[in-house]
């Protein structure tokens, strides 16, 4: 592969793939990275830093992540030029690569490109967006049982109503459709409404769900609820449900059990099978607040996904613990779920929690849990500790703050000693 401006390492392997889809990780896989903007450079160090001490910790020198830096945003502009949000280099170093981690991205104000987040989504068709969300004790959180929550979110990433199909009001394009919409199907619309268009397809929606299930069977969870809005949207979020009900039937019966089939069970799940049910959105708003405990996995629409996902982590202390990655088939994306706070560029303050917990997310999609678990038993021993950056010590009593450099190495001391 020739790259215009980057330069992959030399003392690193690429990651492969079997057919059937699944990845070869080699001992010293190269992993593109994109640092980010704003606090991105602080957290990635952090992280890296972080993770390179739990993986020496596990395997020693046998095995290493070899990081390859590549631009999107605001360094990429200064790397490549003006206007310059997205190089193909860092396009074709994914797919070359096929996983990498990023940092959060300034978002272009005017010029060629709405999102590189999104952009970033679309060309990698990089098509759930999962959101693990639990509680690490000694968080402070908004209510009395934080640790009931530990669910894992799966949303729809490519369709939906963010697929960016909009038309403003007053434009000729949104007359014509009105007028279209009226004539031929008598459909009542204001003349003076803009409008958006809300396809979900049958593919879109059960690849998510298909991925919502296997992870819930390979991690051995106890459910997966299709959260819809099928009630009154039926031919799209209703759609939704149905066709992952299809997915659960037609591909995992044996693996399986249906809410609707419990009944023949004595309303029990069977003993190593994953139930299978759905919740209308609204009410699982208020569900997961009231009995938190009573949901796993969630596979869900983008709209309801963005919602639901920013409302469970604020149950459990907020964004600055909340990981996320962009996952399709074959590349993937570990990212931090906040965005390039500004104000904290390079003053080595910032919570580096997302990043680092989206890059043990990385490690288990390489294979490398032992690592993983080894990081966040150290990140919840410095929590205990109370050895914090800036946005925990300000809700915790008696706590010592810390900056982000400092929290990473309270972390290292901790994966040292375990
Ligand atoms: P933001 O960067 O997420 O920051 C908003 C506030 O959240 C911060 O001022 C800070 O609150 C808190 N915060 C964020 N990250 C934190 C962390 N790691 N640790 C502790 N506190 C944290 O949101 P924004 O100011 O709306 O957006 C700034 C830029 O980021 C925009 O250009 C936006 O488009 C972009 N963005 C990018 C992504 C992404 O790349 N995935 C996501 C969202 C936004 P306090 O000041 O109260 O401490």
């Amino acid at each position: 592969m020739a790259y215009e401006r980057v330069t992959p390492p030399t003392n690193g392997d690429k990651i492969t793939m079997n057919p059937d889809g699944s990845i070869i990780v080699p001992d010293h896989p190269i992993i593109p990275r994109i640092a980010g903007d704003g606090i991105g450079p602080d957290i990635t160090r952090a992280t890296e830093r972080v993770l390179a001490a739990a993986v020496s910790k596990v395997y020693g020198t046998k095995k290493s992540l070899v990081w390859f830096d590549v631009y999107a945003g605001d360094a990429s502009v200064k790397h490549y030029g003006e206007n310059v949000w997205l190089p193909d280099d860092t396009i074709e170093a994914v797919k070359e690569f096929k996983v990498a981690i990023k940092g959060p991205l300034s978002t272009p104000v005017g010029g060629g490109i709405r999102s590189i987040n999104v952009a970033l989504r679309q060309i990698l068709d990089l098509y759930a967006c999962v959101r693990p969300v639990r509680w690490f004790n000694g968080v402070p959180s908004p209510v009395k049982e934080p640790q009931k929550l530990d669910v894992v979110i799966f949303r729809e990433n490519t369709e939906d109503i963010y697929k960016g199909i909009e038309y403003k009001e007053g434009s000729e394009k949104a007359h014509k459709l009105i007028n279209y919409l009226k004539s031929e199907f008598g459909a009542d619309i204001a003349m003076d409404s803009g409008i958006g268009i809300k396809p979900m397809s049958v593919t879109g929606s059960k690849r998510l769900v298909r991925m919502a299930i296997e992870y819930a069977l390979e991690k051995k969870r106890r459910s997966v609820t299709l959260v819809h809005k099928g009630n009154i949207m039926k031919f799209t979020e209703g759609a939704f449900r149905d066709w992952g009900y299809e997915v659960a039937r037609d591909e995992f019966r044996d693996k399986v059990v249906l809410e609707s089939e419990l009944e023949q069970f004595g309303g029990k799940v069977p003993a190593g099978k994953l139930l299978i049910n759905d919740r209308i959105a609204d009410a699982m708003f208020q569900q997961l607040l009231l009995r938190p405990d009573e949901y796993d996995v969630i596979a869900t629409p983008n709209l309801n996904g963005d919602y639901l996902s920013d409302a469970c982590a604020a149950q459990v202390g907020g964004l600055g613990l909340a990981p996320g990655a962009n996952i399709g088939r074959p590349y993937a994306m570990f990212e931090a779920t906040h965005g390039t706070a500004p104000k904290y560029a390079d003053k080595d303050m910032i919570n580096p929690g997302s990043l680092l917990l989206s890059a043990v997310m990385m490690l288990d999609h390489l294979g490398w849990d032992e690592c993983g678990k080894l990081i966040i038993s150290s990140l919840e021993k410095t929590i205990e500790a109370k050895t914090v950056t800036y946005d925990l010590e300000r809700q915790m009593t008696g706590a010592t703050k810390v900056s982000t450099s400092q929290f990473a190495t309270h972390i290292i001391e901790k994966i040292n000693a375990a």
